[in-house]
């Protein structure tokens, strides 16, 4: 739709020329700025242009750029041991949002909404990563990203601050991953999102679009039955834990995301007995 409260539309060409007004907003797609009305909106700060590389690998790490398009997160090559890449594709189809939107969305914009069911929040949140943050002095914070969305369109982020990248230690890339997706309509926003990684050493359990925020459930190694449902018993006890809205009551988001939790752990738990059981028949 037409933003027709917006006067100015800013291309910058490096970080100096960021600085942001009170009535500006970051661009990156725009699928979600062009998609309602923004009260207040007066200017636009296209951060496409700055020209970030979609993707940087370092010794231990994988960062991807704020205006890195999901499209183009799809088609980045992983490494032969990156175990839990499987998990890029299952998270942008996790998206009500079609090839065309992959296109122009950016994962940064995703994680910027703050939107229970952004699934490139739930991707960054499975994966260990940290927002990198430019703060308006020229110098930047980090942030997890489980704790950069704290509710429904409200982050660790003020409006004067640009998220840069997400930085993802390689350690997660190659450990296991899982995941469970279910709406209300074969083609609904998601009701709830389960996600998992997994090593001999580490059971990670994300819970994304059935809660307001990310809820993030750490085990040393893989939890018994029992250990995992005190644990989300703990962390989401009561019905108000839990998001409400068309796409699904309190409920039914509780009773699905605690079923889908239970499906990963045992995943996890027989993963773990079949790497015990080979390495007896080696010896
Ligand atoms: C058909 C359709 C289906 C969709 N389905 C879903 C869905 O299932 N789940 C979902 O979460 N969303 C969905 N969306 C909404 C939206 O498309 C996505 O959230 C998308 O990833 C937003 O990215 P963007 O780059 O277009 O963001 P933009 O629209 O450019 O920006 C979104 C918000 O983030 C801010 N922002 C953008 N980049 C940054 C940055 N680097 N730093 C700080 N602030 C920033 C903007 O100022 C704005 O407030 C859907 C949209 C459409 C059209």
């Amino acid at each position: 739709m037409d933003l027709v409260s917006v006067r100015t539309v800013r291309t910058p060409s490096h970080r100096d020329d960021l600085a942001l007004s009170p009535g500006d907003r970051p661009l990156g797609g725009g699928t979600w700025l062009f998609s309602e009305e923004q009260p207040g909106l007066t200017g636009l700060v296209d951060l496409t242009a700055l020209g970030w590389p979609d993707v940087e690998r370092t010794a231990g790490t994988l960062t991807i750029a704020a205006t890195c398009t999901i499209a183009a997160l799809l088609r980045v090559r992983p490494d032969a041991a990156w175990s839990a890449w499987p998990l890029v594709d299952r998270c942008a189809n996790a998206l009500l949002a079609s090839f065309k939107v992959w296109n122009a969305a950016t994962v940064g914009g995703n994680v910027a909404v703050g939107l229970p069911a952004g699934a490139m929040t739930a991707l960054l949140a499975t994966l260990d990563a940290t927002a990198v943050v430019w703060t308006p002095d020229g110098g930047e914070r980090r942030v997890p990203v489980e704790r950069l969305v704290t509710g429904v369109r409200t982050l660790d982020l003020r409006h004067d601050e640009v998220i840069r990248a997400f930085v993802v230690p390689e350690s997660a890339l190659r450990a296991t991953t899982g995941y469970r997706r279910v709406s209300l309509s074969p083609h609904g926003r998601s009701g709830a999102l389960v996600t998992a990684r997994w090593t001999a050493d580490e059971f990670v359990l994300v819970v994304t679009a059935a809660t307001p925020r990310p809820v993030v459930l750490r085990f040393a190694g893989t939890p018994d039955a029992a250990a995992l449902d005190a644990a989300l018993g703990a962390e989401l006890g009561s019905d108000a834990d839990w998001y409400d809205d068309p796409h699904g009551s309190p409920a039914w988001r509780r009773s699905v995301s605690t079923r889908f939790a239970r499906e990963l752990r045992a995943d996890a738990a027989a993963a773990a007995a079949g790497a015990s059981a080979s390495a007896g028949g080696a010896r």
